[in-house]
């Protein structure tokens, strides 16, 4: 049961991949959480069994009666669609959901006077990087819609601060990946599209191969190079940035990945080292819209939130995703989810 003396932390998304380790976290801090999530993307398995509002961000009555209901204190908001190739597809879809859903989250924060939020942003908002590993201050060109969402969203919290004091900070992931360690909640997404599950998928036998896309970039093996960062790690960065804001720091953005960056080769390499299946690998063309390397400059999250993820190897990272995939082949629909 929820004390109605204690503030309430609002998740919107907490039952998606991000959001349900994040709210897992919390209430092992003792924080009590209301989750809204539309349950699209989310999976109500993946709630634990916490409060859960099933509704959207563009249904703004609904928005308003949770904020009068429950009157949090805080919210950490990662409701979002997050395809980059849908975005390019349809873009109208992504700036609906992921720019009004969210103007209309912060008016009702403004209405109910709820001043501080934790926003879910991403190093897509970089774009294709001069430099790398990519600081904070390094220019932000998204090159897809879905990059420009969060961009807007994250200019959206900038003027909201400037003109009503709403202060935020906005946490931009570089790849997320792996899973809750206790094994009750992982990475479920219809379709796949990310490459460490899929990677599962392949060991499993559900898939024959893995394709490379691309092998011609201009990286040590010729693969492309990103920063993957174990889930659990982003989520004790969200619980860092609550806390800050609640102790009465300013807004701000911090990169959240291990400033390692590991090829798709590596990976592979990786994965069948962890599951001990072959994983058959083709090269194929490279994909749309793919940057050759992100590498995040991880600094400022560890100086100023004090925040050092406890994952630092792929291989560490892959072993809590493997056993999720393992114990749940066909993600949370085998536990007979409506
Ligand atoms: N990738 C790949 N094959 C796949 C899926 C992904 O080679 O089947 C590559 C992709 O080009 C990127 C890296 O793996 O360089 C990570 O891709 P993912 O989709 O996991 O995350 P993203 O970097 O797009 O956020």
């Amino acid at each position: 049961m929820t004390d109605p003396k204690r503030p309430m932390v609002l998740v919107t998304g907490g039952a998606g991949y991000i959001g349900s380790h994040t709210c897992k976290i919390l209430r092992q801090r003792g924080r009590d959480i209301i989750i809204l999530d539309d349950l699209r993307i989310g999976h109500r398995a993946a709630a634990l069994g916490a409060p859960l509002i099933q509704a959207n961000l563009i249904d703004r009555e609904k928005v308003q009666e949770v904020f009068e209901k429950y009157q949090p204190s805080a919210v950490v908001h990662f409701a979002a669609y997050a395809y980059v190739g849908e975005s390019v597809t349809d873009p109208e879809k992504y700036y609906f959901n992921n720019v009004m859903g969210t103007l209309n989250l912060l008016a009702e924060m403004r209405r109910a006077e709820v001043d501080h939020l934790v926003f879910s942003s991403t190093c897509a908002t970089y774009g294709t990087p001069d430099e790398v590993p990519i600081p904070e201050s390094h220019p932000q060109r998204p090159i897809n819609p879905y990059g420009r969402t969060k961009l807007m969203v994250e200019q959206m919290l900038h003027d909201f601060d400037h003109a009503y004091g709403l202060r935020s900070i906005s946490l931009r992931y570089f790849n997320a990946a792996g899973s809750d360690p206790e094994g009750e909640i992982g990475e479920d997404h219809q379709p796949e599209t990310h490459l460490l599950p899929l990677l599962c998928q392949v060991a499993l036998g559900q898939r024959e191969q893995i394709d490379i896309y691309g092998s011609d970039y201009d990286t040590p093996d010729g693969t492309c190079v990103r920063d993957y960062i174990h889930v659990n790690d982003l989520a004790e960065a969200h619980v860092l940035a609550l806390e800050a804001l609640e102790r009465g720091a300013g807004s701000n953005a911090y990169n959240l990945g291990t400033g390692r960056g590991q090829s798709v080769r590596e990976a592979i390499e990786a994965a069948r080292h962890v599951t001990g299946h072959a994983i058959p690998a083709r090269e194929c063309p490279r994909r749309p819209g793919d940057p050759p390397a992100l590498v995040a400059g991880a600094a400022r999250a560890r100086d100023e939130l004090g925040w050092t993820p406890k994952y630092q190897s792929l291989e560490s990272i892959l072993e809590t995703a493997w056993s999720w995939h393992r114990a749940h082949p066909s993600g949370y629909d085998e536990e007979g989810e409506s």
